[in-house]
């Protein structure tokens, strides 16, 4: 197993098993009402509408590097105070697909989200249409949910005095004024829309038959990680790997970490033994790191 997914089982594994919530991190279906988003690569021009709008919806900072002295906006990763980017992919060498392609990033509003499941106080919690949102004033700053997260999403916040994480929550507060989220509402190409997630995952499935050469033929997020309420589409030739979107396999990191507990204890492993192993690898680690410093 790859380290970093090892680490992110670690942190689910951990919470669950001090607050005995293991048996509640099973990977679960779509929920009826669960509502998403789909972004077609094919369409987005990059124009980031989406973007500045998502951080003027949420009263969030610009983002400005040193570079430009502060004349603009310059968002380029995910951070405290951006909960959406839009990145440009460039092709290096020769090869099939295409020479640039755009990709947004946000929260995925995974089906079995392995933050809510790493949260041990529940600051995180899979509400109404299955949306993730987060409850600051339960938030005790472990950033465990940041380890647990296997697209990288949530961000702390540095700066600030007090424990605060920062995500998309799909604009939870307009859907429950029965409006949609502000970055759909404004594309205007409607690279990015919104809807059911079975509404969206039809109509993904509907581009792909209606024109196969345009798109990679696949959605991403109708089974990656447990399956998420954002779905992806890309251009031909362009695995999403490439734009950033993980190669995770099917299972979702909650009910990875409660099959490997689940082996564990029928092989008669205590949790003390198990923490024993896991000790001993993260001494094997430390040496092995510290070897690697001395010889770098
Ligand atoms: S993408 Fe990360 S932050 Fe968002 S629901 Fe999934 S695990 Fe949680
Ligand atoms: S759904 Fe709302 S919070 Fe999420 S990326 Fe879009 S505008 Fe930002
Ligand atoms: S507003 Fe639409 S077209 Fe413009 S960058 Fe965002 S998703 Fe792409």
């Amino acid at each position: 197993m790859e380290r970093r997914r090892f680490l992110q089982s670690l942190a689910v594994m951990g919470s669950a098993t001090a607050l005995g919530r293991a048996a509640q991190a099973s990977a679960s279906g779509a929920p009826a009402e669960a509502v998403g988003m789909l972004y077609d690569a094919t369409l987005c021009i990059g124009c980031k509408t989406c973007v500045v709008k998502c951080r003027e919806t949420n009263h969030l900072a610009p983002q400005r590097t040193r570079k430009d002295l502060g004349l603009h906006d310059m968002q380029t990763d995910l951070d405290f105070d951006t909960r959406t980017v839009i990145k440009l992919y460039k092709k290096t060498g020769a090869g099939a697909g295409p020479d640039t392609a755009f990709t947004k990033e946000q929260c995925m509003h995974c089906l079995d989200p392995a933050c809510v499941s790493a949260c041990m106080l529940g600051a995180l919690q899979k509400r109404e249409f299955g949306v993730v949102t987060y409850r600051p004033e339960l938030c005790i700053g472990c950033r465990y949910c940041q380890i647990a997260c296997p697209f990288g999403v949530p961000k702390f916040d540095f700066a600030s005095a007090t424990p605060r994480i920062s995500k998309c929550e799909l604009c939870m507060p307009r859907l429950l004024e029965g409006k949609e989220p502000a970055c759909t509402e404004v594309c205007p190409r409607k690279a990015i829309i919104y809807g059911k997630r079975e509404a969206l995952l039809a109509e993904a499935h509907a581009r792909l038959a209606k024109q196969p050469r345009r798109y990679f033929p696949k959605v991403y997020g109708e089974h990656d990680a447990g399956g998420t309420q954002v779905l992806y589409l890309n251009p031909a030739g362009l695995p999403f790997d490439k734009v950033g979107l993980p190669a995770l396999g099917d299972e979702s990191v909650p009910h990875l970490s409660n099959t490997i507990q689940k082996s564990l204890y029928q092989g008669m492993l205590t949790p003390a033994a198990l923490y024993a192993a896991l000790l001993f690898v993260v001494r094997r680690n430390q040496k092995t790191e510290a070897g690697d410093d001395h010889q770098s």
